[in-house]
């Protein structure tokens, strides 16, 4: 096992930063030779998939771990839960692409994966972050969730309940934060055509696995800025949660506020609106802006610091605080 020195960290934000120590493995046996070495005990750690979620504030001084393992298997399934007529379990390493995965779901015929198509990053943090788009989660598919646990080496594997799936929320990113390396992700799909074409504009989709992957391709192209070009990590918030009573309130002042019912209790906000009234859409602050076409994605123009990003998330954050009295969270996850 190699552990290479003073690497640039990859990350979608476009932003040059470095690790003290980069390792990476292709299978269980690698990673837990790099579990039990020197440096990796003598350093803090992180695993990254491919940092398209990841704000790194300055140098790791550190271990970064990043994942090789590859293939994706159809499998028997370990978990209970199976509610398909004719299914079918895929089992993805979690260094395999999002994307790459999602295209093969459609070529092979299998439904459930579709409307998570060109999410980037990989499927072992599919799995920790619970991506989700178009009226999709992750977790909607998840069978179970293989991993390494830190402190001992040994595999572990999780069932979708284990996971504690809720909005970008898993118990890795909870609990278990930094305590298991995601290593393997089994899903279970559809052979029989099963569609969630109800969320905004996908009801006039063709009932097609390609032509539905295909317009939702199409659509985030239209939507997002392509961050090779201009760097960003996607939603840069998440859509707070706020209750009834607060927002009946909030509905007097402005009665075009959006929502979405949650339980009896709660309804979401989408950020995107609350930043656009703050007048902060298509604004800069350095190097950092809104982007013009999405509230809820913030770029880097060029050229941009981590600290002027961070900036401009602690204004808004602010602004809408100030302006509404509700609590806007980042779903990027900020290191160091
Ligand atoms: C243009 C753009 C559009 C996006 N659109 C969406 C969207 O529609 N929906 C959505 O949900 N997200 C979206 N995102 C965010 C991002 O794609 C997801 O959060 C994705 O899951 C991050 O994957 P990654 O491999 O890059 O993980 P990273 O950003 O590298 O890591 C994310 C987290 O996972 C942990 N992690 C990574 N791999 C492992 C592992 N093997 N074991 C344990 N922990 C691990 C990391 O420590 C970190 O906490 C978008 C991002 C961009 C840039």
């Amino acid at each position: 096992m190699i552990f290479q020195e003073n690497t640039p960290i990859a990350n979608t934000f476009g932003i040059n930063t470095q690790s003290r120590y980069f390792a990476e493995y292709k299978d269980i046996s690698e990673l837990q030779e790099i579990l039990n070495s020197d440096i990796f005990k003598k350093n803090k750690f992180l695993h990254i998939g491919a940092g398209s979620n990841l704000l790194f504030l300055s140098d790791f001084n550190g271990v970064i771990l990043h994942s090789k393992i590859q293939g994706i298997t159809e499998c028997r399934g370990v978990a209970s839960n199976a509610h398909y007529a004719d299914e079918v379990f895929l089992r993805a390493g979690a260094g395999v692409l999002w994307d790459d995965f999602v295209k093969y779901t459609v070529e092979m015929g299998f439904f459930g994966a579709e409307n998570l198509s060109l999410i980037p990053g990989e499927v072992g943090a599919a799995a920790v972050q619970n991506i989700g788009a178009y009226g999709v989660e992750a977790k909607d598919i998840i069978s179970a969730v293989e991993t390494v646990e830190i402190s001992s080496g040994e595999t572990r594997i999780f069932t979708n309940e284990e996971c504690r799936f809720a909005y970008r929320e898993s118990i890795f990113k909870d609990e278990e934060k930094g305590k298991y390396i995601v290593t393997s992700v089994t899903f279970r799909l559809s052979k029989t055509p099963i569609f969630r074409l109800d969320y905004g504009n996908l009801s006039e989709c063709p009932k097609d696995l390609p032509a539905i992957r295909e317009t939702i391709i199409k659509i985030r192209e239209e939507k997002l800025p392509d961050y090779k070009v201009l760097g960003n990590a996607g939603s840069f918030f998440k859509n707070p949660y706020i209750c009834i009573a607060h927002y009946e309130g909030l509905k007097k002042h402005y009665p075009t506020l959006p929502h979405y019912p949650v339980n009896d209790e709660v309804v979401k906000i989408p950020a995107a609106w609350l930043i656009e009234q703050c007048g902060w859409k298509g604004k800069s602050l350095g190097n950092a802006a809104v982007y013009d076409k999405q509230a809820l994605v913030i770029v880097n123009k060029g050229g941009a610091t981590a600290q002027e990003i961070k900036a401009l998330s602690d204004k808004i954050i602010a602004d809408v605080k100030g302006k509404f009295h509700i609590d806007i969270c980042p779903e990027v996850n900020f290191i160091g």
